[in-house]
């Protein structure tokens, strides 16, 4: 009896030995594995924020809105250092937009105002179309030849899967109405910069160089610039009836959002991860860029699973990306001085990431290939190109810190970048899963890497 009891109480001091001792924390390895089959957070995140907020156009009351939710989520998923970093910035809003061809060949074509860009008045302006199928026609087009017309500039993008027909078709948006204007164009319609041949044409920002008068300017959808260049094919003067009615608010009120998992050493340089919470208005930004805040702050949330990094990860949700980088600009001069550890961001949707550049391919070449080897698992190749990260980075380039590119699959990414269709249903759970598991791996040794990373190519 005596004895059976003795071995009742042992056995009763070894289960409680076992239930007080916590498992031991998973190793990254485990932890990016375990991302890739099972993390519910970059969804959880994208697929409430488009739902509960929709729409973030930059500077407007559903930023804000955006802003407030953001918050709520980074606390409610444990992150530290949750705030708002408010910064004042100028605002456009979208109004009527219509175009029709008049005349010969009078029909509706489907357009949307390019941000930034000017009123037509509720009247409207109609006027002759001068046609440019490139971009370099219109840079080889007279001063003054444009006067009192309407430049079409079709410059067609196609898919890629780096996204480079981007670089290469973008000018035409970004640029392309200060050009016609500055030749003398009352107005600017551009093939969008879009790659799907759907009537939803792509919106985006475009700049006007100083001393040329913004005017307005819109994208005709990719099948209805098809269009517009078979009447010009039949050799008549094409008249277009432009009703463009954005305007400008003026000054703002606009915010960047930081978060944090406090590193074991919070006095060394962090590791900065950043995204955009502003979208365009015509969808609701799942892909851009609720994905890439998604991808974020799941890894980190990830890895804060684990054992505590060493050095801090701080999260950017910047604000205002999309008409013109006003967050980051606001936040590399409210940190400037602060040093990056390195510096990476998420805003090319939610598709794969498929190969990794950095700035410090040669001159920390260890490193770059620990990091490569660590995730050739997930089907991500090293490369030689260097990383000039996104448009959120402005700080980690401004203190010259390291940067690293995790290049996702761009090849459907254009057929939706600021439609109407960027939507919840265009994120593919399992590519967006692959992504947190990628940034867990990669971000953690980051952040358990001592010294310091000297770029240099
Ligand atoms: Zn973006
Ligand atoms: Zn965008």
């Amino acid at each position: 009896m005596k004895s059976h009891f003795s071995a009742l109480a042992a056995l009763s001091l070894l289960a409680a030995t076992a239930a007080s001792a916590a498992p031991p924390p998973l190793s990254l390895e485990r932890l990016a594995d375990d991302a890739l089959e099972n993390d519910r957070v970059a969804w959880d995140f994208v697929e409430g924020i488009t739902t509960e907020v929709g729409p973030r156009q930059a500077g407007t009351e559903a930023e804000a809105r955006g802003r407030d939710w953001a918050v709520k989520w980074l606390k409610a998923n444990g992150f530290a250092g949750v705030k708002v970093e408010p910064y004042k910035m100028q605002t456009w809003v979208r109004g009527e937009e219509r175009a029709e061809i008049v005349g010969t060949f009078a029909q509706p074509m489907k357009i949307t105002a390019l941000g930034n860009t000017a009123s037509t008045g509720a009247a409207g302006l109609t006027a002759e179309v001068a046609y440019f199928p490139t971009y370099a026609d219109l840079v080889a087009a007279p001063a003054g030849s444009l006067a009192g017309k309407i430049a079409f500039i079709s410059h067609d993008m196609r898919p890629t899967q780096d996204g480079s027909g981007y670089g290469f078709a973008g000018p035409a948006r970004w640029t392309g109405a200060s050009l016609a204007a500055s030749k003398g164009a009352v107005a600017t319609v551009i093939r969008s910069i879009g790659t799907e041949n759907h009537r939803t044409p792509h919106t985006g920002g475009t700049t006007f160089a100083e001393g040329v008068t913004p005017t307005p300017a819109g994208a005709l959808s990719n099948p209805d610039a098809d269009n517009l260049e078979r009447m010009f094919a039949r050799g008549k003067p094409i008249r277009m009836k432009l009703t463009l009615t954005p305007s400008v608010l003026g000054e703002t009120d606009s915010g960047n959002v930081v978060a944090e998992i406090t590193g074991r050493n919070p006095k060394l340089p962090p590791v900065l991860i950043a995204c955009h919470l502003d979208s365009w208005d015509l969808g609701t930004g799942a892909i851009d860029d609720a994905s890439g805040c998604g991808i974020i702050a799941a890894a980190a949330k990830q890895i804060a699973r684990g054992d505590r990094p060493l050095r801090t990860i701080r999260l950017l949700f910047a604000g205002a990306e999309e008409t013109g980088l006003w967050g980051s600009r606001a936040y590399a001069a409210a940190h400037r001085g602060e040093a990056i550890h390195a510096g990476i961001e998420s805003d090319f949707g939610a598709d794969r990431i498929w190969r990794f550049d950095s700035n410090f391919t040669q001159s920390a070449p260890a490193l770059y290939q620990r990091l490569a080897k660590a995730v050739a698992r997930f089907g991500v190749a090293p490369s030689q190109e260097v990383a000039t990260g996104g448009a959120d980075l402005n700080l980690a380039r401004e203190s010259k810190s390291a940067i690293l590119d995790l290049q996702q699959d761009g090849t459907r990414y254009f057929d939706l970048h600021h439609t109407p269709d960027d939507t919840l249903d265009k994120v593919d759970p399992v590519q967006l899963r692959q992504n947190v598991a990628v940034w867990t791996q990669v971000v953690g040794i980051l952040a358990n890497e001592a010294g310091a990373i000297t770029p240099g190519a």
